[in-house]
């Protein structure tokens, strides 16, 4: 992990992650650290629970169940970061020069939860509303439709 992160309350969501030092964009910033499992294994664990750090994580369905510092990065709509995965481990990545006492984010690109609204409040000029990615979002979409016809067929 980068020296100078810490986290304190954020203005796009209770707490976040911030640098209290220049970044370059390239700059990995810290991994993201926790127990893995598999998709299964996550879903039983956290049936009950309404907020989760899971990452996906390669083709194989591991998810890692975040903790340390980047699980406090927010989701933005216009983001100074990335994730990255090499050899199964995932880091996050400036993509622009992040000047000292920026927030750090990345587009988190959710897919597969069905009960989360994962409505977005970043507040940038281009936020699309969403933290689901684009294909997650035309999947709902989709399916709203197909539940639609079912019930005016019903009718
Ligand atoms: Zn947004």
């Amino acid at each position: 992990m980068l020296d100078g992160l810490i986290i304190r309350s954020s203005s796009i969501h209770a707490a976040g992650c911030y640098t209290r030092r220049a970044v370059k964009k390239g700059q990995r910033v810290c991994e993201y650290e926790g127990p893995r499992f598999t998709k299964e294994e996550a879903d039983e664990r956290y049936k009950d629970r309404f907020i989760t750090y899971l990452f996906s994580c390669g083709e194989d369905g591991t998810v890692i169940d975040g903790f340390g510092t980047a699980m406090f990065i927010n989701h933005s709509c216009d983001p100074n970061c990335e994730t990255e995965e090499e050899d199964g481990r995932i880091y996050v990545k400036a993509i622009r020069n992040i000047a000292p006492g920026e927030e750090l984010t990345y587009e988190y690109n959710l897919h597969d939860s069905d009960d989360e609204p994962g409505d977005c409040y970043c507040g940038a000029p281009q936020c699309r509303g969403t933290m689901f990615s684009e294909e997650e979002v035309k999947r709902r979409a989709k399916k709203v439709r197909a539940a639609a016809r079912r019930k005016a067929a019903r009718q």
